[in-house]
């Protein structure tokens, strides 16, 4: 379509930097966390949800709240604003961003019938906006959490 993005991929500088950016410590990541850090938030970071499913890993992980959250590169994600394909080799990036896709989709899944509550991001939002839906739900789930602790407590110590 236009000029600038066709030979995106083509270049090795390009594609290296490509490769290198697209797992952990990205920027718009780390502004995310550097939020919540700030607001008191702990959590694990690249991180399997599920212990059962080691490669399936987010980007963001609260463990007792059971929220797990991925900020997902517009390029290698698909966004819809952002990507670009490339001319060059268009049907094999094409093909490995629909797996991306794909992949992404499932992980969601699975983790949510496992009980994870799980938010999906674009680099491209605003870290302060990202911030704020997260630390939202996790202090619901925190809570709610907290309530199903009590009740199960509750209920163990009725049995006796
Ligand atoms: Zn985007």
């Amino acid at each position: 379509m236009n000029g600038t993005a066709g030979s995106w991929a083509s270049t090795p500088a390009v594609r290296r930097s490509m490769v290198s950016n697209r797992r952990r410590d990205t920027k718009p990541e780390i502004a995310v966390r550097k939020l919540l850090h700030a607001r008191g938030f702990r959590y694990r970071v690249d991180y399997a949800p599920d212990r059962g499913h080691l490669r399936n890993r987010a980007d963001i992980v609260f463990t007792r709240a059971r929220v797990a959250v991925f900020i997902d590169g517009c390029w290698w994600h698909g966004c819809k604003q952002h990507h670009r394909a490339p001319k060059a080799n268009s049907n094999y990036w094409s093909s490995k961003i629909a797996r991306n896709t794909e992949r992404d989709r499932y992980v969601s899944e699975m983790l949510r019938e496992r009980g994870w509550t799980v938010l999906r991001f674009w680099e491209h939002q605003r870290a302060a906006e990202v911030a704020d839906e997260i630390a939202r739900e996790v202090s619901n789930r925190s809570s709610r959490n907290m309530d199903t602790q009590i009740v199960t407590t509750h209920v163990v110590s009725d049995q006796k």
